[in-house]
């Protein structure tokens, strides 16, 4: 059953990070994304396939190859869209922004249906830390010191871990425990090469062991929990039967196959049910902690 998707609303970023795999894969290529009429098909499709699978939740994640507040009025058409039909309040939306773009009047909108969707930040640790792979801390802290004035309370933080990550971890997490975030989503850093950025899986998971032990900050990874959405976030790999990556070029497996047309399920406003059908023929899913990409795509095997 798919219960879960990224939506990826366009294809274009304000920043260059060092490690961002889309920028180093050459997918960011400002090209034409989602419109709004084609989001509200979206919405409209899920909604259909989740009442006749008799769904009682749909994670969206407005999230893919570029930042999402520079398209804010498709953020805008997709919850409002959503607010219009879905009266059982079926869908759990996240947005994920690098939040150098935001401001008070997008914050209202976001605390006006905050019962729907979580803001979510990339923030990787102090200046240092976060500014060694990602960019802009400074436009990043300033938007969340704007969204903690707004919802009187810390965001959600998105942590990708990387090599500098585990050689600092002392210091990151006491830095984020001393900022008072209590809610990170780790996300492990897949597809740089560069050695002083890049990680295992064994030691991304070494390193969520090392979080769980601190017993200081709630994270999404559930290691006792069995769940299929992504490996990357510590949970196990939902290609072929929970996860599908929507884009204006096509729906795909994750954002890994992103382009990758041998990989592509079907057109961006085809019906769930045909997917699902489409993506159980052609998808066997991996076994329990492999990921699909890394099996048959990189050859790993894990
Ligand atoms: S903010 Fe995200 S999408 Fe933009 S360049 Fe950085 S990592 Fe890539
Ligand atoms: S193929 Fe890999 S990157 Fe994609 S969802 Fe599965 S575990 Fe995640």
């Amino acid at each position: 059953m798919i219960d879960r998707a990224c939506v990826s609303i366009n294809n274009t970023c304000n920043l260059y990070c060092r490690y961002c795999n889309f920028r180093q894969t050459g997918v960011i290529v400002e090209e034409e994304g989602l419109t709004s009429e084609d989001i509200e098909t979206v919405i409209k499709n899920i909604l259909d396939y989740a009442h006749k699978s008799g769904l009682p939740k749909f994670k969206l994640g407005i999230v893919g190859t570029g930042e999402p507040f520079l398209d804010f009025d498709k953020i805008y058409t997709a919850i409002n869209c959503a607010v219009r039909h879905d009266t059982m309040e079926i869908f759990a939306f996240y947005v994920i922004t690098n939040g150098t773009l935001v401001d008070d009047k997008k914050l209202d909108f976001f605390y006006e249906h905050r019962k729907r969707v979580t803001l979510n930040f990339s923030l990787d640790g102090y200046e240092e830390l976060h500014n060694y792979g990602k960019a802009a801390y400074k436009e990043t802290l300033a938007g969340i010191t704007l969204y903690e004035k707004c919802f009187k309370e810390k965001p959600v933080i998105n942590c990708t871990v990387n090599r500098q990550t585990l050689i600092h971890r002392e210091a990151v997490l006491s830095w984020f425990e001393g900022m008072g975030f209590e809610k990170i989503n780790f996300s492990e850093l897949i597809d740089v090469d560069d050695d002083d950025l890049r990680i295992t899986h064994g030691e991304f998971l070494d390193f969520l062991r090392f979080v769980a032990g601190r017993g200081t900050i709630v994270f999404r990874q559930n290691r006792s929990k069995k769940k299929y959405d992504c490996r990357t976030y510590g949970q196990l790999c939902g290609v072929g039967r929970t996860n599908i990556f929507i884009t204006k070029q096509g729906i795909y497996p994750c954002c890994r196959f992103y382009k990758k047309e041998e990989y592509r399920l079907s057109d961006f406003d085809e019906k769930l049910d045909t997917v699902e059908a489409d993506m159980k023929r052609s998808l066997t899913p991996v076994n329990d902690g492999e990921c699909y990409f890394n099996r048959h795509i990189l050859k790993e095997g894990f």
